[in-house]
């Protein structure tokens, strides 16, 4: 009999995120402040992040402790089960040398990867002893991971959730508002830039840019709060390496190990967490697994951006970031796939994919929900829209290995499930969905505009 389902006893669990920066043969370029054209310091940053985040993001050490407390909170759902996808490869018609495993962490409680940055975040705000947060959320998985550690920590929580999405996904604020979060439709009449906002347009849609200036704002007005974010930079991407350390452990158990691994890109947070220990062993042991980053056709920073300084958000308030980047008011066509509609990658991973250390193909939309609808049918879960890019880069190469008559296993992250984002479904089944196709001039617009700090 094939091995089905694979699960570490919680004996097993892994104790230590894995710190990717302290193999990086080029260490990522600093961040800078826009005004002075300097690294950030860590104190401008300890004001608006909680302070030991600000630590790990700076962090060179390869290993850091996962806190007992967090331990074990992250035992309620894992070890998340890595599932040899037989059903799926048997519609795919694959020979027996060609595997599928996906990792599965749509089992979280709030269905995707992010609580497991979420409850460590929470956490040392916990033990920084503020009682206040505030974060911003677009599709709203990031809102409601970050809802649940709150409420567990006793903190506060305050979402700005752009004004759009706010009113479509009714059942993602539901979530919010059940773990305790009070949620905003943002531009919200609670402060200023969101005041301006509605000044200048009643009937402004809001934008992820608008809600991050209103969360900082809030944070810089109350000394007590501090904001926190769910993807992009290295302290998340390192709280979700519990993935891929999982995923080592879980194919040791089996005798087997991938060949190639694949994570949907938004701001490289899933990636980063089930490829960067991989990445390890191919830098200090010799491996030689292929990482592939999925990113959407539509929002290509990976595949067709610049690697230069930009602001990580549309306002321009956040530091200057050396990235892969679409420029910071390139605007994503709504592609379904809330979740990877950045304009930017993170600096650690856009260092690596610079050295040529991982590999990025670009999905198309139509493609990707089908890879998704035959997932759905053949291993029953209902993937997130997000995750479905993953899938059909593993379905193309897994057809490759195919036609090339070569053994190969893969593994790729199922990031999240769809339950509570069906209209992408809705969209695809009823034929509307369409690919998005976008011109080297309408990438030229956004990015001709970016100072060019790095020559
Ligand atoms: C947020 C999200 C993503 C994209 O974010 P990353 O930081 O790139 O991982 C992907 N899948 C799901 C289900 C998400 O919620």
């Amino acid at each position: 009999m094939k091995t089905k389902k694979i699960v570490l006893p919680d004996s097993e669990l892994p104790r230590q995120w894995y710190n990717i920066v302290a193999d990086m043969p080029n260490r990522p370029l600093p961040m800078l402040h826009p005004g002075t054209k300097e690294p950030v310091s860590k104190e401008l940053m300890n004001r608006i992040f909680v302070e030991e985040l600000v630590d790990q993001e700076f962090s060179t050490e390869r290993w850091i402790d996962i806190p007992e407390r967090v331990q074990d909170i992250y035992r309620i759902w894992r070890c998340t089960p890595l599932v040899r996808a037989t059903e799926l490869e048997k519609a795919l018609g694959l020979s027996d040398g060609v595997k599928i495993y996906f990792k599965n962490e749509s089992v979280s409680p709030a269905g995707s990867h992010k609580p497991n940055s979420a409850v460590p975040q929470a956490y040392y705000a916990a033990k920084q002893g503020l009682h206040r947060m505030t974060t911003e959320t677009g599709g709203g998985q990031w809102g409601s991971a970050m809802s649940m550690a709150a409420e567990m920590f006793g903190l506060d929580l305050r979402v700005y959730m752009v004004k759009v999405s706010y009113n479509q996904k009714p059942y993602r604020k539901l979530m919010m508002n059940t773990w305790g979060a009070d949620v905003f439709a943002s531009p919200s009449d609670t402060t200023d830039a969101g005041r301006a906002a509605l000044a200048a347009d009643p009937n402004d849609g809001g934008s992820l840019g608008t809600a991050i200036s209103e969360a900082v704002e809030m944070v810089l007005k109350n000394e007590d709060a501090r904001y926190c974010l769910g993807s992009v930079m290295n302290h998340v991407s390192m709280h979700q390496t519990i993935i891929g350390e999982e995923v080592l452990r879980q194919f040791e158990m089996v005798g087997d190990y991938p060949d190639v691994v694949i994570g949907c890109f938004g701001g490289g947070s899933n990636f980063g967490g089930i490829a960067y220990p991989f990445l390890r062993e191919n830098l200090t042991k010799g491996r030689k697994t292929r990482l592939i980053a999925a990113e959407p056709t539509s929002c290509p920073k990976l595949t067709r951006g610049e690697f230069q300084y930009d602001f990580g958000d549309l306002a321009g308030l956040t530091p200057l970031i050396p990235m892969y980047t679409l420029g910071h008011d390139f605007h994503p066509a709504d592609i379904h796939a809330g979740g990877l509609r950045y304009h930017g990658a993170g600096t650690v991973a856009s260092q690596l994919l610079r050295d040529g250390l991982f590999e990025a193909v670009d999905i198309d939309q139509v493609e990707s929900l089908a890879a998704g609808v035959l997932f759905a049918k053949t291993e029953g879960i209902i993937p997130a829209p997000e995750s479905t890019h993953a899938i059909r880069a593993a379905i193309l190469e897994a057809e490759r290995a195919m036609e090339e008559g070569v053994s190969k296993t893969i593994v790729f992250n199922l990031s999240g499930h769809g339950m509570i984002d069906l209209y992408a479904y809705e969209l695809y089944l009823s034929g509307s969905l369409k690919n998005i196709a976008l011109s080297d001039a309408e990438i030229a617009k956004t990015t001709s505009t970016l100072e060019k700090l790095i020559r």
